[in-house]
Protein backbone atom coordinates (compact mmCIF):
# COMPACT_ATOMS: atom_id res chain seq x y z
CA UNK A 1 0.00 0.00 0.00
CA UNK A 2 2.44 2.44 0.96
CA UNK A 3 4.83 1.38 -1.81
CA UNK A 4 8.84 2.11 -2.67
CA UNK A 5 9.71 5.88 -1.09
CA UNK A 6 12.20 8.42 -2.16
CA UNK A 7 14.77 8.04 0.20
CA UNK A 8 17.67 10.97 1.05
CA UNK A 9 20.27 10.07 3.36
CA UNK A 10 22.79 12.60 5.07
CA UNK A 11 26.23 11.66 6.03
CA UNK A 12 29.74 13.52 6.82
CA UNK A 13 32.57 11.30 6.27
CA UNK A 14 34.41 13.25 9.43
CA UNK A 15 31.48 12.70 12.21
CA UNK A 16 33.48 9.74 13.66
CA UNK A 17 36.55 11.61 13.86
CA UNK A 18 35.27 13.15 17.07
CA UNK A 19 35.55 11.76 20.11
CA UNK A 20 34.43 12.56 23.64
CA UNK A 21 36.89 11.34 25.46
CA UNK A 22 37.98 8.24 27.11
CA UNK A 23 36.03 6.16 28.88
CA UNK A 24 32.93 8.46 27.59
CA UNK A 25 29.48 6.25 26.51
CA UNK A 26 28.62 8.32 23.31
CA UNK A 27 30.70 7.48 20.49
CA UNK A 28 30.38 8.96 17.15
CA UNK A 29 32.36 6.36 15.48
CA UNK A 30 29.03 4.57 15.51
CA UNK A 31 27.72 6.66 12.94
CA UNK A 32 30.85 5.71 11.08
CA UNK A 33 30.35 2.50 11.52
CA UNK A 34 26.12 2.80 10.21
CA UNK A 35 27.08 4.09 7.14
CA UNK A 36 30.18 1.47 6.38
CA UNK A 37 27.65 -0.97 7.34
CA UNK A 38 24.98 0.16 4.72
CA UNK A 39 27.24 0.87 2.51
CA UNK A 40 28.52 -2.70 2.30
CA UNK A 41 24.55 -4.11 1.68
CA UNK A 42 24.35 -1.99 -1.08
CA UNK A 43 22.01 0.37 0.23
CA UNK A 44 23.54 3.56 -0.94
CA UNK A 45 22.49 2.66 -4.19
CA UNK A 46 18.89 2.93 -3.49
CA UNK A 47 18.90 5.96 -2.17
CA UNK A 48 20.27 9.86 -2.91
CA UNK A 49 23.73 10.37 -0.32
CA UNK A 50 24.45 13.63 0.78
CA UNK A 51 27.16 15.46 2.59
CA UNK A 52 25.23 18.53 3.98
CA UNK A 53 26.78 21.38 4.44
CA UNK A 54 27.37 22.41 8.13
CA UNK A 55 24.62 24.57 10.02
CA UNK A 56 26.29 28.21 10.60
CA UNK A 57 25.99 29.96 13.83
CA UNK A 58 22.88 32.01 12.58
CA UNK A 59 20.98 28.89 11.30
CA UNK A 60 21.65 27.25 14.97
CA UNK A 61 20.80 30.64 17.01
CA UNK A 62 17.13 30.09 15.39
CA UNK A 63 16.77 27.90 18.30
CA UNK A 64 19.93 28.79 20.48
CA UNK A 65 20.78 31.48 22.53
CA UNK A 66 23.58 33.42 20.86
CA UNK A 67 25.78 33.80 24.13
CA UNK A 68 25.86 29.87 24.38
CA UNK A 69 26.67 29.26 20.52
CA UNK A 70 29.55 31.40 21.02
CA UNK A 71 30.82 29.74 24.15
CA UNK A 72 30.66 26.48 21.94
CA UNK A 73 32.40 27.64 19.35
CA UNK A 74 34.88 29.70 21.14
CA UNK A 75 35.53 26.85 23.97
CA UNK A 76 38.64 24.32 23.52
CA UNK A 77 40.18 21.76 25.46
CA UNK A 78 43.52 24.67 26.12
CA UNK A 79 41.41 27.69 26.67
CA UNK A 80 39.07 25.81 29.74
CA UNK A 81 40.67 27.51 32.48
CA UNK A 82 39.50 31.01 31.41
CA UNK A 83 35.83 29.68 30.64
CA UNK A 84 35.04 27.81 34.28
CA UNK A 85 31.91 29.80 34.88
CA UNK A 86 30.44 30.44 31.53
CA UNK A 87 31.07 26.10 31.51
CA UNK A 88 29.05 25.95 34.61
CA UNK A 89 26.49 28.12 33.19
CA UNK A 90 26.14 25.92 30.08
CA UNK A 91 26.34 22.64 31.78
CA UNK A 92 29.47 21.91 29.86
CA UNK A 93 32.35 19.90 31.36
CA UNK A 94 31.25 16.06 32.75
CA UNK A 95 28.47 14.45 31.11
CA UNK A 96 29.06 16.97 28.10
CA UNK A 97 33.07 17.43 27.91
CA UNK A 98 35.08 20.07 25.84
CA UNK A 99 36.46 18.60 23.42
CA UNK A 100 38.60 18.82 20.03
CA UNK A 101 36.58 20.12 17.35
CA UNK A 102 32.72 20.69 19.75
CA UNK A 103 31.41 23.12 17.67
CA UNK A 104 32.57 21.93 14.11
CA UNK A 105 30.52 18.23 15.45
CA UNK A 106 27.44 20.31 16.66
CA UNK A 107 27.51 21.84 13.14
CA UNK A 108 27.72 18.78 10.90
CA UNK A 109 24.99 16.72 13.03
CA UNK A 110 22.86 20.09 12.88
CA UNK A 111 23.49 20.78 9.51
CA UNK A 112 22.39 17.26 8.26
CA UNK A 113 18.86 17.61 9.97
CA UNK A 114 18.42 20.70 8.33
CA UNK A 115 19.30 20.25 5.13
CA UNK A 116 16.86 16.67 5.76
CA UNK A 117 14.01 18.86 6.70
CA UNK A 118 14.50 21.21 3.61
CA UNK A 119 14.74 18.18 1.74
CA UNK A 120 11.20 17.30 2.36
CA UNK A 121 9.65 21.00 2.71
CA UNK A 122 10.75 21.30 -1.46
CA UNK A 123 8.95 17.59 -1.26
CA UNK A 124 12.15 16.08 -2.81
CA UNK A 125 12.08 13.36 -0.80
CA UNK A 126 10.04 11.22 0.85
CA UNK A 127 11.83 10.52 3.48
CA UNK A 128 15.09 11.84 4.73
CA UNK A 129 17.40 9.86 7.26
CA UNK A 130 20.19 12.13 9.55
CA UNK A 131 21.93 9.29 11.71
CA UNK A 132 24.47 11.99 12.89
CA UNK A 133 21.23 13.73 14.50
CA UNK A 134 18.67 13.14 17.01
CA UNK A 135 20.11 15.29 19.93
CA UNK A 136 17.31 15.62 21.46
CA UNK A 137 18.47 16.59 25.18
CA UNK A 138 19.96 20.21 23.94
CA UNK A 139 18.53 23.19 25.37
CA UNK A 140 18.25 26.52 24.15
CA UNK A 141 21.66 26.95 26.31
CA UNK A 142 22.33 24.23 28.13
CA UNK A 143 24.13 21.10 27.03
CA UNK A 144 22.57 18.13 28.42
CA UNK A 145 22.86 14.17 27.69
CA UNK A 146 25.72 14.39 25.57
CA UNK A 147 23.90 16.63 23.41
CA UNK A 148 24.93 20.36 22.74
CA UNK A 149 23.11 21.85 19.73
CA UNK A 150 19.43 20.39 19.40
CA UNK A 151 19.32 19.29 15.98
CA UNK A 152 15.66 18.24 16.36
CA UNK A 153 14.60 21.28 17.24
CA UNK A 154 16.25 23.05 14.44
CA UNK A 155 14.81 20.43 11.59
CA UNK A 156 11.31 20.88 13.47
CA UNK A 157 11.63 24.90 12.57
CA UNK A 158 12.10 24.53 9.41
CA UNK A 159 9.65 22.32 8.61
CA UNK A 160 7.37 24.42 10.30
CA UNK A 161 8.25 27.23 7.30
CA UNK A 162 6.28 24.25 5.22
CA UNK A 163 3.88 22.60 7.24
CA UNK A 164 1.58 23.19 9.73
CA UNK A 165 1.68 20.71 12.37
CA UNK A 166 4.18 18.46 13.03
CA UNK A 167 4.81 15.58 14.80
CA UNK A 168 7.77 14.41 16.73
CA UNK A 169 7.78 10.91 17.84
CA UNK A 170 11.14 9.45 20.73
CA UNK A 171 11.66 6.09 20.87
CA UNK A 172 14.95 6.54 22.81
CA UNK A 173 15.19 4.99 26.04
CA UNK A 174 15.36 8.73 27.73
CA UNK A 175 12.83 11.32 27.38
CA UNK A 176 13.07 13.93 24.70
CA UNK A 177 12.84 16.66 27.27
CA UNK A 178 14.95 19.36 24.67
CA UNK A 179 12.40 19.04 21.71
CA UNK A 180 9.39 18.92 24.69
CA UNK A 181 10.52 21.73 26.78
CA UNK A 182 11.38 24.12 22.93
CA UNK A 183 7.68 23.04 21.31
CA UNK A 184 5.39 22.64 25.23
CA UNK A 185 3.48 25.67 24.26
CA UNK A 186 2.67 25.63 20.76
CA UNK A 187 -0.04 23.19 19.15
CA UNK A 188 1.83 23.13 15.90
CA UNK A 189 3.97 20.26 17.29
CA UNK A 190 3.75 17.63 19.45
CA UNK A 191 5.97 15.96 21.07
CA UNK A 192 5.78 12.01 22.03
CA UNK A 193 7.90 10.27 23.63
CA UNK A 194 8.21 6.59 25.14
CA UNK A 195 10.89 6.15 27.20
CA UNK A 196 12.24 4.40 31.16
CA UNK A 197 10.77 6.85 34.04
CA UNK A 198 11.36 6.88 37.18
CA UNK A 199 15.31 7.34 38.88
CA UNK A 200 16.55 7.84 35.51
CA UNK A 201 17.86 10.47 33.31
CA UNK A 202 16.63 13.00 32.93
CA UNK A 203 13.94 12.74 35.03
CA UNK A 204 11.43 14.35 32.90
CA UNK A 205 8.32 13.01 30.97
CA UNK A 206 5.94 12.04 33.62
CA UNK A 207 2.64 11.27 32.27
CA UNK A 208 0.91 13.84 33.83
CA UNK A 209 3.45 16.32 31.48
CA UNK A 210 1.18 17.13 28.37
CA UNK A 211 2.06 20.68 27.19
CA UNK A 212 0.91 24.29 28.42
CA UNK A 213 -0.50 27.21 27.17
CA UNK A 214 -1.46 26.53 23.56
CA UNK A 215 0.14 23.87 23.82
CA UNK A 216 -1.80 22.11 26.53
CA UNK A 217 -2.24 18.12 25.60
CA UNK A 218 0.36 18.30 22.55
CA UNK A 219 2.87 16.30 24.42
CA UNK A 220 2.46 13.29 25.37
CA UNK A 221 4.90 11.16 27.79
CA UNK A 222 4.41 7.66 27.93
CA UNK A 223 6.55 6.71 31.22
CA UNK A 224 7.85 2.64 30.97
CA UNK A 225 9.67 0.34 33.28
CA UNK A 226 12.59 -2.30 32.56
CA UNK A 227 12.46 -4.93 30.61
CA UNK A 228 10.20 -4.26 27.43
CA UNK A 229 9.92 -6.73 24.79
CA UNK A 230 9.22 -6.06 20.87
CA UNK A 231 5.89 -7.54 21.51
CA UNK A 232 4.60 -5.39 23.92
CA UNK A 233 6.46 -2.45 22.85
CA UNK A 234 4.35 -2.28 19.65
CA UNK A 235 1.10 -3.10 21.49
CA UNK A 236 1.43 0.15 22.93
CA UNK A 237 2.85 2.06 20.47
CA UNK A 238 0.83 1.73 17.74
CA UNK A 239 -2.39 2.07 18.90
CA UNK A 240 -1.19 5.29 20.56
CA UNK A 241 0.55 6.63 17.58
CA UNK A 242 -2.43 5.54 15.59
CA UNK A 243 -4.81 7.40 17.62
CA UNK A 244 -2.01 10.37 17.56
CA UNK A 245 -1.96 10.51 14.36
CA UNK A 246 -5.51 10.62 13.80
CA UNK A 247 -5.85 13.48 16.06
CA UNK A 248 -3.51 15.41 15.10
CA UNK A 249 -3.47 15.23 11.98
CA UNK A 250 0.33 16.00 11.02
CA UNK A 251 1.92 16.86 7.86
CA UNK A 252 5.11 15.50 8.59
CA UNK A 253 6.71 13.48 11.17
CA UNK A 254 9.96 13.21 13.24
CA UNK A 255 11.19 10.36 14.57
CA UNK A 256 14.01 9.79 16.69
CA UNK A 257 15.24 6.63 16.50
CA UNK A 258 17.34 6.46 19.77
CA UNK A 259 19.24 2.98 19.87
CA UNK A 260 19.72 2.99 23.30
CA UNK A 261 16.20 1.06 23.90
CA UNK A 262 17.88 -1.96 21.83
CA UNK A 263 18.54 -4.92 24.75
CA UNK A 264 21.95 -5.22 26.00
CA UNK A 265 22.90 -1.36 25.84
CA UNK A 266 25.51 -0.31 27.64
CA UNK A 267 23.04 2.77 29.55
CA UNK A 268 19.90 1.18 28.55
CA UNK A 269 17.48 -1.28 30.30
CA UNK A 270 15.35 -2.33 27.39
CA UNK A 271 14.97 -5.36 25.83
CA UNK A 272 13.73 -4.42 22.27
CA UNK A 273 15.57 -6.30 19.08
CA UNK A 274 16.16 -4.48 15.75
CA UNK A 275 12.49 -5.87 14.86
CA UNK A 276 10.64 -4.35 17.93
CA UNK A 277 12.64 -0.96 17.33
CA UNK A 278 12.35 -1.23 13.09
CA UNK A 279 8.51 -1.39 13.69
CA UNK A 280 7.84 1.68 14.66
CA UNK A 281 9.49 3.01 11.63
CA UNK A 282 7.40 0.59 9.39
CA UNK A 283 4.32 2.05 11.73
CA UNK A 284 5.61 5.55 11.12
CA UNK A 285 6.23 5.09 7.75
CA UNK A 286 2.74 3.72 6.42
CA UNK A 287 1.06 7.15 6.99
CA UNK A 288 2.63 8.20 3.94
CA UNK A 289 4.04 11.81 5.34
CA UNK A 290 7.02 13.27 4.97
CA UNK A 291 9.40 11.30 7.42
CA UNK A 292 12.35 12.67 8.80
CA UNK A 293 14.68 9.74 11.13
CA UNK A 294 17.01 10.52 13.24
CA UNK A 295 19.19 8.97 15.08
CA UNK A 296 19.79 9.91 19.04
CA UNK A 297 21.04 7.56 21.91
CA UNK A 298 22.67 4.13 21.26
CA UNK A 299 25.43 2.96 23.44
CA UNK A 300 26.11 -0.23 22.53
CA UNK A 301 28.38 0.59 19.16
CA UNK A 302 27.62 -2.52 17.05
CA UNK A 303 23.92 -3.31 18.06
CA UNK A 304 23.43 0.71 17.08
CA UNK A 305 24.95 0.53 13.52
CA UNK A 306 23.18 -2.64 13.56
CA UNK A 307 20.17 -0.99 14.08
CA UNK A 308 20.54 1.91 11.93
CA UNK A 309 21.21 -0.47 9.25
CA UNK A 310 18.48 -2.17 9.41
CA UNK A 311 16.00 0.66 9.45
CA UNK A 312 17.63 2.03 6.85
CA UNK A 313 16.83 -0.45 4.93
CA UNK A 314 12.84 -0.84 6.55
CA UNK A 315 12.88 2.82 4.80
CA UNK A 316 13.92 1.58 1.56
CA UNK A 317 11.57 -1.13 1.84
CA UNK A 318 14.72 -3.57 1.39
CA UNK A 319 15.49 -7.10 2.43
CA UNK A 320 18.85 -7.32 3.41
CA UNK A 321 20.32 -10.53 4.67
CA UNK A 322 21.36 -11.79 8.84
CA UNK A 323 24.42 -12.38 7.23
CA UNK A 324 26.51 -9.28 7.73
CA UNK A 325 28.63 -8.28 4.32
CA UNK A 326 32.38 -7.84 5.06
CA UNK A 327 32.58 -4.15 6.26
CA UNK A 328 35.26 -2.16 7.95
CA UNK A 329 34.42 -2.71 11.23
CA UNK A 330 33.82 -6.42 10.78
CA UNK A 331 35.59 -7.66 13.93
CA UNK A 332 32.75 -5.62 16.18
CA UNK A 333 30.11 -7.63 15.02
CA UNK A 334 31.54 -11.50 16.48
CA UNK A 335 31.28 -14.23 17.41
CA UNK A 336 27.93 -14.86 15.46
CA UNK A 337 28.99 -11.32 12.62
CA UNK A 338 24.98 -11.70 11.97
CA UNK A 339 22.59 -8.60 11.29
CA UNK A 340 19.59 -9.45 14.19
CA UNK A 341 20.08 -9.64 17.81
CA UNK A 342 18.29 -11.83 20.26
CA UNK A 343 16.54 -10.74 23.34
CA UNK A 344 17.99 -11.23 26.67
CA UNK A 345 15.95 -13.19 29.61
CA UNK A 346 15.07 -10.26 31.95
CA UNK A 347 12.33 -9.65 33.27
CA UNK A 348 9.66 -7.82 31.49
CA UNK A 349 8.31 -5.24 34.49
CA UNK A 350 5.45 -3.67 31.91
CA UNK A 351 2.61 -5.33 32.99
CA UNK A 352 -0.38 -5.21 31.06
CA UNK A 353 -2.59 -3.60 33.98
CA UNK A 354 0.31 -0.76 34.16
CA UNK A 355 0.57 -0.22 30.48
CA UNK A 356 -3.17 -0.47 30.16
CA UNK A 357 -4.02 2.62 32.44
CA UNK A 358 -0.96 4.56 31.33
CA UNK A 359 -2.83 4.06 27.99
CA UNK A 360 -6.31 4.56 29.39
CA UNK A 361 -5.03 7.80 30.53
CA UNK A 362 -3.46 9.03 27.88
CA UNK A 363 -6.29 8.41 25.70
CA UNK A 364 -8.41 10.62 27.85
CA UNK A 365 -5.87 13.63 26.86
CA UNK A 366 -6.16 12.77 23.22
CA UNK A 367 -9.95 13.60 23.78
CA UNK A 368 -9.31 17.06 24.58
CA UNK A 369 -7.09 17.90 21.41
CA UNK A 370 -7.68 18.37 17.65
CA UNK A 371 -5.32 19.31 14.89
CA UNK A 372 -5.14 22.70 15.29
CA UNK A 373 -6.77 24.88 12.41
CA UNK A 374 -4.47 27.69 12.83
CA UNK A 375 -5.15 30.55 10.23
CA UNK A 376 -2.25 30.58 7.92
CA UNK A 377 -0.16 33.24 8.24
CA UNK A 378 3.36 33.91 6.19
CA UNK A 379 5.56 32.30 8.22
CA UNK A 380 9.52 32.47 7.98
CA UNK A 381 10.93 33.66 5.39
CA UNK A 382 13.70 31.34 3.42
CA UNK A 383 16.41 33.59 3.15
CA UNK A 384 18.71 31.47 4.32
CA UNK A 385 17.49 28.07 3.09
CA UNK A 386 20.41 26.67 1.34
CA UNK A 387 20.38 25.27 -2.67
CA UNK A 388 19.88 21.55 -1.39
CA UNK A 389 21.62 20.91 -4.94
CA UNK A 390 25.00 22.35 -3.83
CA UNK A 391 25.24 19.76 -1.20
CA UNK A 392 24.82 16.33 -3.39
CA UNK A 393 27.76 14.22 -4.30
CA UNK A 394 27.90 14.92 -7.44
CA UNK A 395 30.03 11.51 -8.59
CA UNK A 396 28.21 8.44 -8.92
CA UNK A 397 27.88 6.15 -6.06
CA UNK A 398 29.23 3.49 -7.13
CA UNK A 399 32.85 5.67 -7.92
CA UNK A 400 32.75 7.15 -4.20
CA UNK A 401 32.91 3.95 -2.49
CA UNK A 402 36.34 3.66 -2.47
CA UNK A 403 36.63 7.41 -0.66
CA UNK A 404 33.73 6.75 1.45
CA UNK A 405 35.09 3.56 2.47
CA UNK A 406 38.32 4.89 2.94
CA UNK A 407 36.70 8.04 5.10
CA UNK A 408 36.35 5.39 7.70
CA UNK A 409 39.81 4.82 7.73
CA UNK A 410 40.79 7.42 10.57
CA UNK A 411 39.95 6.23 13.23
CA UNK A 412 40.67 7.64 16.92
CA UNK A 413 42.76 5.57 18.82
CA UNK A 414 41.27 5.93 21.84
CA UNK A 415 38.45 3.78 20.17
CA UNK A 416 40.26 1.19 20.67
CA UNK A 417 40.56 0.87 24.44
CA UNK A 418 37.08 1.61 24.98
CA UNK A 419 35.23 -0.12 22.45
CA UNK A 420 31.81 -0.93 23.92
CA UNK A 421 32.29 -4.46 24.58
CA UNK A 422 34.16 -3.08 28.13
CA UNK A 423 33.28 -3.92 31.27
CA UNK A 424 36.06 -2.42 32.28
CA UNK A 425 35.41 0.58 31.12
CA UNK A 426 32.27 1.20 33.68
CA UNK A 427 34.19 2.55 36.52
CA UNK A 428 35.23 5.35 34.38
CA UNK A 429 31.21 6.41 34.19
CA UNK A 430 31.46 7.79 37.56
CA UNK A 431 33.49 10.36 36.23
CA UNK A 432 30.31 11.37 34.30
CA UNK A 433 28.01 12.13 37.26
CA UNK A 434 26.13 15.46 37.57
CA UNK A 435 27.14 17.27 41.42
CA UNK A 436 24.55 16.16 43.58
CA UNK A 437 21.43 17.82 42.37
CA UNK A 438 18.86 15.15 42.33
CA UNK A 439 19.75 14.41 38.37
CA UNK A 440 21.06 11.56 36.86
CA UNK A 441 23.50 11.32 34.21
CA UNK A 442 22.46 9.21 31.61
CA UNK A 443 25.82 7.11 32.29
CA UNK A 444 24.97 6.28 35.94
CA UNK A 445 21.60 5.26 35.10
CA UNK A 446 21.74 1.96 36.32
CA UNK A 447 24.56 2.80 39.18
CA UNK A 448 22.13 5.12 40.67
CA UNK A 449 18.54 3.34 40.20
CA UNK A 450 18.51 2.24 44.09
CA UNK A 451 14.74 2.13 44.70
CA UNK A 452 12.72 1.98 41.63
CA UNK A 453 9.35 3.62 41.69
CA UNK A 454 6.74 1.12 41.89
CA UNK A 455 3.70 1.21 39.35
CA UNK A 456 1.49 2.59 41.39
CA UNK A 457 3.67 5.73 42.91
CA UNK A 458 4.26 6.29 39.00
CA UNK A 459 0.52 6.94 38.21
CA UNK A 460 -0.01 8.36 41.37
CA UNK A 461 2.46 10.69 42.50
CA UNK A 462 1.82 14.23 41.83
CA UNK A 463 3.08 15.48 38.44
CA UNK A 464 6.64 17.53 38.84
CA UNK A 465 5.73 20.61 37.42
CA UNK A 466 9.19 22.76 37.66
CA UNK A 467 7.90 26.04 36.12
CA UNK A 468 10.88 26.14 33.09
CA UNK A 469 11.92 29.98 31.81
CA UNK A 470 12.94 28.00 28.61
CA UNK A 471 9.46 26.28 27.93
CA UNK A 472 8.38 26.89 24.63
CA UNK A 473 11.75 28.54 23.41
CA UNK A 474 11.02 27.73 20.19
CA UNK A 475 6.77 28.43 20.56
CA UNK A 476 8.04 32.13 21.13
CA UNK A 477 10.21 32.03 18.20
CA UNK A 478 7.09 31.22 16.11
CA UNK A 479 4.96 34.06 17.88
CA UNK A 480 7.67 36.28 16.64
CA UNK A 481 7.94 35.15 13.40
CA UNK A 482 3.93 34.95 12.70
CA UNK A 483 4.53 38.58 13.64
CA UNK A 484 7.23 39.53 11.39
CA UNK A 485 7.66 37.16 8.47
CA UNK A 486 5.85 37.52 5.37
CA UNK A 487 7.69 36.90 2.91
CA UNK A 488 6.72 33.22 2.13
CA UNK A 489 3.61 31.79 1.99
CA UNK A 490 3.40 28.30 3.64
CA UNK A 491 2.92 25.03 0.99
CA UNK A 492 0.02 23.91 2.82
CA UNK A 493 -3.54 24.76 2.47
CA UNK A 494 -5.38 26.10 5.61
CA UNK A 495 -6.80 23.32 7.42
CA UNK A 496 -9.32 24.24 9.12
CA UNK A 497 -10.57 23.12 13.11
CA UNK A 498 -10.74 19.61 12.14
CA UNK A 499 -13.11 17.76 14.22
CA UNK A 500 -11.41 15.37 16.21
CA UNK A 501 -13.45 11.96 15.87
CA UNK A 502 -11.98 11.04 19.41
CA UNK A 503 -13.34 14.24 20.96
CA UNK A 504 -17.20 12.73 19.80
CA UNK A 505 -16.57 9.68 21.39
ZN1 LIG B 1 19.05 8.05 25.17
Amino acid sequence: MSGKKRVSYYYDGDVGNYYYGQGHPMKPHRIRMTHNLLLNYGLYRKMEVYRPEVATLEEMTKFHSDDYMLFLKNIRPDNMTDYTKQMQRFNVGEDCPVFDGLFEFCQISSGGSIAAAMKLNHQESDIAINWMGGLHHAKKSEASGFCYSNDIVLAILELLKHHQRVLYVDIDIHHGDGVEEAFYTTDRVMTCSFHKYGEYFPGTGDLRDIGADKGKYYALNFPLRDGIDDETYEKIFAPVMERVVSTFQPNAIVLQCGADSLTGDRLGCFNLTLKGHGRCVEFMKKFNLPLLMLGGGGYTIRNVARCWTYETAVALDTQIANELPYNDYFEYYGPDFKLHINPSNMTNQNTREYLDKIQIRLYENLRHMQAPGVQMQPLVCDTFDRDPSRAKDNADPDQRLPDAVKDAMIEHEGEYYDGEDEGDDRRNQQSFKRPADGSLSPSLEQADAKKPKTNDEVLEEPPVVAPNPEDGAAAAFLEEQNQSGQDEEMDTAPVEGVESTEAAA
